[in-house]
């Protein structure tokens, strides 16, 4: 047994090598990559001007300090600045240390507004991470449960509902902020409508809150735009970043505009790791190659042919809930609970996620092809036909 902490329930396999949307396992057997290391593998398994750019980096320079001005931080924080209308950005090392900025920043804003304890709205079935404050802010007790006593500082509201965050404003004048992601991955492909987000921009205005959205999933091309708050026509004040971000690389990042700018200085955060050579070199190659490939208008090419497929495929059949996706986020919901289906397809050389139980979760390279979109709808649904025994 290796002399791992029991932390995953893992799947029987190992992968070897990968080559675009195939993983390779130790007897050599091809595998349809269609969750890319959940939303991570943005350009797909070794791709050639990634794997040259990281070889290039590695052989200059690995690692300095924040300590020293660093070029390749400097360079992807101009690149994200020009992507995203943001304005600064603080660059670690995943997720949930972005989420983790973003709480201490909306935190120190409150306490330079003169409020005692500031406060956070935060959304049921969110997911912000698995650190003590973020595991907190995540809307799933069993992400919770054992780890109390809880971080405090956050008022939990319903998704996608407009009167519960204005009941907050009306009665809670210790928040500052709201975090809310415009897509829930983890919490079962929940999409905001873009009405909800306009209308939380407005808000936070009238507040003067922040609006912290959490892209770390659904950031970075992935639902055809670079970042899926733009669908709405909005700027947020606060936007963490990680997951396809470097492309396999870690690195995180928290951005921030408007009343966020400037907040945190020199000693209120840091990171050792966060925005080294390395790691900023495979975040900008990244951003270039979906520029340059058009990966984003892919995303949305393949997100409507599985998500169309699919719905022609399981048309009519009891136990389908609901297909929906927003580019190549993609849900399909059944009325039961489906978890043996990753084992199910894992046998049949197709790798896909459920989550909370009854969510087929789809997060597929933005490299996909039409072809592969083709693979995908064929093999996936037929084995959720054969699961509900249709
Ligand atoms: C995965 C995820 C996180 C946490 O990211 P880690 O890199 O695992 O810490 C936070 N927010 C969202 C929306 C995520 O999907």
């Amino acid at each position: 047994m290796p002399h791992l902490m029991n932390t995953y329930g893992r799947q029987p396999v190992a992968f070897t090598h990968g080559k675009g949307v195939r993983l390779y396992d130790e007897d050599g057997r091809a595998y349809l990559d269609a969750l890319a290391g959940i939303a991570v593998s943005t350009l797909g398994h070794a791709h050639p001007d990634l794997v040259h750019a990281i070889a290039d980096q590695a052989a200059r320079l690995l690692h300095t300090s924040n300590l020293y001005r660093i070029g390749e931080q400097e360079a992807l924080s101009d690149k994200l600045a020009a992507i995203s209308g943001m304005d600064e950005v603080f660059f670690c090392n995943s997720g949930c240390e972005a989420n983790e900025a973003a709480i201490k920043l909306a935190r120190l804003y409150g306490h330079h507004k003169g409020v005692a304890v500031p406060g956070i709205v935060v959304m049921e079935q969110a997911f912000h991470g698995r650190t003590l404050a973020t595991l907190s802010a995540t809307g799933n007790r069993k992400v919770q449960a054992g780890f109390e006593p809880l971080t405090p500082g956050f008022v939990r509201v319903p998704f996608n509902d407009l009167a519960a965050v204005e009941a907050v404003a009306a009665h809670n004048p210790g928040v500052v902020a709201v975090l809310v992601e415009p897509v829930q991955g983890e919490g079962g492909i929940n999409i905001a409508h873009l009405d909800y987000l306009r209308a939380l921009r407005g808000i936070c205005d009238a507040q003067g809150w922040l609006l912290m959205l959490d892209e770390v999933q659904c950031g970075i091309g992935r639902t055809g735009k670079w970042f899926a708050h733009q669908h709405a026509g909005i700027l947020p004040d606060v936007m963490t970043l990680a997951k396809g971000l470097g492309s396999g690389v870690p690195i995180g990042a928290c951005l921030a505009a408007g009343r966020a700018v400037g907040v945190f200085k020199p000693g209120n955060h840091g990171s050792t790791f966060g925005g080294n050579p390395i790691a900023c070199r495979a975040a900008r190659t990244t951003l270039e190659v979906i520029e340059r490939d058009g990966l984003m208008q892919n995303a949305l090419r393949q997100g409507a042919a599985i998500c169309s497929g699919l719905r022609r495929a399981l048309q009519g059949l009891p136990g389908l809930r609901e297909v929906r996706g927003d580019g190549l986020m993609i849900g399909v919901e059944l009325d039961r609970p489906c978890t043996e289906l990753v084992a199910r397809a894992l046998q049949g050389g197709l790798l896909i996620n459920v989550t909370v139980e009854k969510v087929v979760r789809l997060l597929p390279p933005l490299t996909f092809s039409d072809a592969d979109s083709d693979e995908l709808v064929t093999k996936l649904s037929a084995l959720i036909r054969e699961f509900l025994g249709a």
